[in-house]
């Protein structure tokens, strides 16, 4: 029992608040679904450095469903890139159901790959070789998603494969209508296989959390797709994740989310969290009634909303503090003589555009209205990003030409300031150090040298 046992505590208590609900019905149309018990639910959490939390039955198995879609698409987009993929599935919203029959008219191509259709297509995308068939390839890469082996409910897949003629029927409609160079019909047996695959609660918080970082599963640190791919199936499961309510979802939860008929759901707070309930009664549009419930609650309580207010952390800049502040700057006085005025900055954490802005506004800020000198501390700078690094770069280059001394405490050489490490953008004139002290030395010892 630890302080993070508060996190589970607030599943718990999500999971007492909602475990009581018991609206909606059991999927039948695939007749295994039916024999879920309707009392299971679980609920999981897992955090980017991997933190695992859960209650009630988060061991549970069950069959991913509809959730596979997004995770098969990811592996499309990572082998074929998303220009190919979007000439055969759209990323469209289609307000539809999951089974609608929802292709554009003329070309046939399905609105997006969460509902059946696009999903159908994205399964016949995967490349399918005698060295490594399609259906190995797919859940090859749901398990990495997964951080553990996963297989397949045969019963579940054997009931959807002898039931699923509306399935088929797409199938069969989209290769009707469009140019497509692989077969539907022939994939859609490979679709039913991908929705039998038997998961865990936990299993779909590792998947999700691996989307919400950016592709690493933060359990094995497996690099299972790249990260403009995890970024681009968010944005379609933000859109179109939570079949006709999907904007409903995305108004009131905030979250790029995916729900699927036996009564898994994920969530996923982009370099937060991935969350997972499961439950299987469903609401009319095919969602499980609790998972919805706890998802959205917890979205609430956690503050996970995406468009609310991310981070407006004010702790990026640590200091700012110039040479008549001698309390602040104690180094930068020393040997100054009183004569120069030398403002000091300095910055902590992950630098992004929005810290790296943050960090020049202070800069202006501090800097004496004269020509003077200013040192940016980065030496409790954890990391700092391209964007950031160039804007940095630029920033501080800018203030050298205005005729600042211009010096920076970086050890660590984040901002590739060294000699042989200069990026495009950077500036002769502005001196990495590896200490605020030396920086500020330099900064009053007269005359560039
Ligand atoms: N195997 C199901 C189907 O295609 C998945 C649907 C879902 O979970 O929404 O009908």
């Amino acid at each position: 029992m630890g302080a993070a046992e508060a996190v589970t505590d607030a599943l718990r208590e999500l999971h007492r608040r909602f475990a009581g609900l018991r609206d909606g019905q059991l999927a039948d149309y695939i007749p295994p679904l039916a024999l879920a018990d309707p009392g299971a639910f679980g609920l999981a959490l897992i955090s980017m450095d991997g933190h695992r939390y859960s209650t009630g039955d988060a061991d549970a198995l069950f069959t991913l469903q509809s959730v596979s879609k997004p995770f098969v698409y990811a592996l499309a987009l990572s082998v074929l890139g998303l220009d190919e993929v979007g000439r055969w599935v759209n990323a469209e919203p289609s307000g539809e159901a999951f089974n609608a029959i929802s292709l554009e008219p003329v070309t046939g191509r399905p609105d997006n790959a969460m509902v059946n259709a696009g999903a159908i297509v994205t399964t016949a995308l995967i490349p399918d070789t005698p060295d490594a068939p399609r259906f190995g390839r797919i859940l090859d890469c749901l398990s990495r998603f997964a951080g553990r082996r996963l297989d397949v409910d045969e019963q579940v897949y054997a009931s959807e494969a002898l039931t699923g003629d509306r399935n088929r029927a797409l199938a069969y409609l989209i290769r009707s209508a469009g140019p497509l160079p692989v077969d539907p019909v022939a994939a859609v047996e490979t679709y039913f296989r991908q929705c039998a695959v038997r998961v865990t609660t936990l299993d779909l918080a590792a998947m999700a959390a691996t989307l919400a970082h950016g592709g690493v599963n933060p359990l094995t640190g497996d690099a299972v797709v790249p990260e403009p791919v995890a970024a681009q199936v968010l944005a379609v499961m933000a859109t179109c994740g939570m079949y006709d309510t999907s904007g409903d979802w995305l108004l009131r939860v905030g979250l790029p989310a995916k729900s699927g008929v036996s009564g898994g759901l994920i969530a996923a707070g982009p370099a937060r969290f991935g969350l997972a309930a499961y439950s299987p009664l469903l609401d009319p549009t095919g969602t499980s009634v609790r998972g919805r419930a706890a998802l959205g609650a917890l979205s609430e309580r956690l503050g996970l909303h995406l468009m609310h207010n991310p981070a407006l952390a004010g702790s990026t800049v640590t200091l700012v503090a110039t040479a008549d502040e001698p309390s602040a700057a104690p180094a930068v006085s020393r040997g100054s003589a009183g004569r120069e005025r030398v403002a000091a900055v300095a910055a902590q954490g992950a630098l992004d555009f929005t810290a790296a802005e943050r960090v020049l506004y202070a800069l202006d800020e501090a800097r004496p209205r004269e020509t003077g000198a200013v040192v940016l501390d980065l030496r409790r700078v954890t990391a700092v990003d391209t964007v950031a690094r160039a804007m940095l770069r630029s920033g501080l280059g800018r203030l050298a030409e205005d005729g600042v001394r211009t010096a920076v405490a970086d050890p660590a050489d984040r901002l590739a300031l060294l000699p042989g490490t200069a990026e495009q953008g950077g500036h002769p004139a502005v001196r990495p150090f590896p200490s605020r002290e030396e920086a500020a030395a330099w900064c009053v010892s007269g005359p560039a040298g």
